[in-house]
């Protein structure tokens, strides 16, 4: 058995994401294009674990198509049925930005079901972690409606089967897209069993979400952890982050099982964001919370994938993250980042700033050095 399982769906590329979302914005002025969610994008990254030899090193696990029920563990009936209508009609949007294309919820059934699947083979030692390759996106889904390219929850249906399906009493979701993920936010502000912290660039998108203030509600107070972090975050304000706030919270909180909502979006080329992260970034945000995940849960890991719009470099970063996970070293060198590395390993005052705000919302829910 490989230790590191790999799960993707042929179908999960079909989905038409296509020219309905740049239409929107332009207004009709320029010729329709597929915008941001590309799913070549995410091709390319599969394409790219084949050409290295990675993939036949891995365990191909094939996805689950998630039903009706799974879904409403998480979103609203009149919700569900919007997005099946759409999807046997001519498409259309299911509430901000979130493109319905002929024959998406059924793409979107197998997606959700894709990180239900990655979670049940970690949980029955199938695999010790596992890379879900799922698409359509999900973390900026709400209950009520779609957002931001994403119809279903993907890791907030995830998390939910995990409990209901294997008792679990700790989950925690760690959510490094470069936008806030406002839908997982949702499902667990009021919840101390599932401990929700995101990574992202500062008022993004959703622009009025992700605030360090915003620290949960109830029972769920301290398990919500925002840290919203400046334009321009490289790999070392980042890592800065994870060492100063992930390790210690998650460390007292002891998961029993670590989801990723792992976009590739806070990447130095990225068109829809303003970060600085690099491929050896990814690698050293992969290595971190397997370890943390070997640490507290027996390598119980699952990630799924989320955004990332830069087509020539996803697929390095995402490669890099996998080799990390797998602890396989392909013969794969990223050059793009030849002659640009001192900028994204400067840790500047700013980006410390940020992280000491976090750490002083949280001080009331968790001790730190
Ligand atoms: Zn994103």
């Amino acid at each position: 058995m490989n230790k590191t399982g790999f799960i993707y769906d042929e179908s999960y590329f079909w989905h038409d994401n296509g020219s309905g979302a740049l239409h929107l914005l332009s207004g009709g002025y320029v010729q329709s294009h597929v915008y941001g969610e590309d799913p070549e994008t995410k091709r390319r990254f599969k394409n790219l674990m084949e050409v290295s030899g990675l993939m036949r090193q891995l365990t191909s696990i094939a996805p689950q198509r998630a039903t009706r029920e799974d879904i409403e563990l998480f979103h609203l009936p009149s919700y569900i049925d919007k997005v099946k209508a759409l999807s046997e009609k001519n498409g259309g949007d299911a509430g901000r930005m979130a493109i319905v294309g002929r024959g998406s919820y059924e793409i979107a059934l197998l997606s959700a079901g894709g990180a239900m699947t990655a979670v049940d083979s970690v949980m029955d030692n199938e695999v010790r972690n596992v890379y879900a390759l799922t698409r359509p996106p999900g973390h900026h889904a709400e209950a009520q409606e779609g957002m931001g390219f994403c119809l279903f929850n993907n890791v907030v249906i995830a998390a939910k089967h995990a409990k209901r399906k294997h008792n679990l009493e700790r989950i925690l979701v760690l959510d490094w897209d470069v936008h806030h993920g406002n839908g997982t936010e949702q499902a667990f502000y009021e919840d101390d069993s599932t401990l929700f912290i995101s990574l992202h660039q500062d008022r993004l998108f959703p622009s009025d979400r992700g605030y360090a203030e915003h620290v949960g509600e109830g029972n769920g107070k301290g398990y919500n952890v925002n840290i919203p972090l400046p334009a321009g975050t490289g790999n070392a304000g980042y890592m800065h982050a994870f060492e100063k706030i992930v390790a210690p919270i998650v460390d007292q909180f002891k998961p029993e099982l670590i989801i990723v909502s792992a976009g590739q979006d806070a990447s130095f080329f990225d068109p829809l964001a303003r970060m600085m992260v690099t491929s050896d970034g990814f690698r050293r945000f992969a290595a971190f919370i397997t370890a943390l995940a070997d640490k507290h849960c027996e390598g119980r890991l699952v990630l799924c994938h989320e955004g990332g719009y830069s087509a020539a470099y996803v697929p390095f970063c995402s490669l890099a993250i996998v080799e990390a996970m797998s602890g396989i070293k392909t013969d794969v060198e990223d050059h793009f980042m030849d002659g640009l590395g001192v900028l994204v390993e400067t840790l500047f005052p700013h980006e410390a700033a940020a992280v000491q705000a976090v750490i002083e919302q949280q001080s009331k829910y968790w001790k730190f050095e």
